[in-house]
């Protein structure tokens, strides 16, 4: 079975590729690795030295949890997600990346303090994604200290290592009018969000790959001149990364993750094979 798969759309922080003659149920898998179980660096835990601000200690440390950290270095420096779990930063240095936030105010002074002031203390590749991810305001004479305790993890254990905002697989369409039947009245195009029925030159032209599948240019023919379906072995997997890893790393990875649980799957089917002499 012949496969291919090319890059339609990429940013920065979001790709969206066109997968031929893969199966949708390993794109899915994929969708569901990246979201769940491609780790990243997320802020575990704080230890506040002095916090007079207006907020609790649990809410700041919050906030700091679901700050993006930079995971591109710390997924290949760092011990695993579950070798890191139950270990002291005194333990293992090679779980935990520290970082620090020093911040407050004098007299009559207000100050936002923002994710650019959360600095790193150990590794300089472990530090927010965004500058300007406000934390907490601090009013005249406040004061807060804290150390915070990165660490890989996964999605499914906390939303904040998660990797990616949103993880999507969608149908490529098969999109055909028929011009024995089309008036060129232009009802479809009017509707259309995508621009991909046009009337061109005399005659309607249908871009398959722009259209949503979202079936308002159906509903407006007027003489049932347009047939739309998807494709059998054609599917988009967009990706749109939070910022801690590029959106094809988290792809790769995913498909990592997948491979390791089929191999670990695989040696669990072979123990039972030799235990029962096959
Ligand atoms: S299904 Fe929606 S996006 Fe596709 S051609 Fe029709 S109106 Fe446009
Ligand atoms: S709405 Fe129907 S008849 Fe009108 S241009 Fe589109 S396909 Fe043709």
């Amino acid at each position: 079975m012949s496969y291919s798969v090319t890059v339609v759309e990429k940013g920065r922080n979001y790709v969206r590729l066109l997968f031929r003659g893969v199966p949708l149920a390993l794109l899915n898998a994929v969708r569901r690795a990246s979201m769940e179980y491609v780790p990243t660096m997320a802020i575990d835990f704080v230890t506040f030295n002095n916090n007079t601000s207006p907020l609790h200690d649990e809410i700041i440390a919050h906030r700091l949890g679901l700050t993006p950290l930079y995971s591109e270095e710390a997924i290949r420096k760092y011990r695993g997600p579950e070798e890191c779990v139950d270990v002291s930063p005194e333990v293992s240095t090679d779980c935990y990346a520290v970082l620090s936030l020093q911040e407050s105010t004098g007299d009559g002074e207000v100050k936002t303090v923002y994710s650019s002031d959360l600095k790193p203390v150990t590794d300089p590749d472990v530090k927010p994604v965004y500058d300007k991810i406000p934390l907490i305001v601090l009013g005249p004479k406040q004061e807060v200290s804290l150390d915070a305790y990165a660490r890989l993890g996964r999605g499914v254990d906390h939303i904040k290592w998660s990797p990616v905002t949103t993880a999507v697989v969608t149908y490529s369409a098969r999109l055909n009018v028929d011009l024995g039947l089309c008036t060129l009245c232009g009802k479809c195009a009017e509707v259309c969000p995508r621009g991909a029925l046009t009337i061109e030159g005399g005659t309607i032209v249908a871009r398959e790959e722009k259209c949503i599948l979202c079936r308002q240019c159906v509903r407006a023919c007027p003489v049932e001149a347009i047939s739309l379906g998807f494709k059998e072995d054609e599917f988009y997997l967009d990706i749109e990364s939070s910022g801690a890893l590029r959106p094809e790393t988290v792809i790769v990875e995913a498909f990592k993750v997948i491979t390791s649980k089929l191999d670990a799957f695989l040696s669990a089917l072979n123990s039972i094979k030799a235990q029962s002499g096959g």
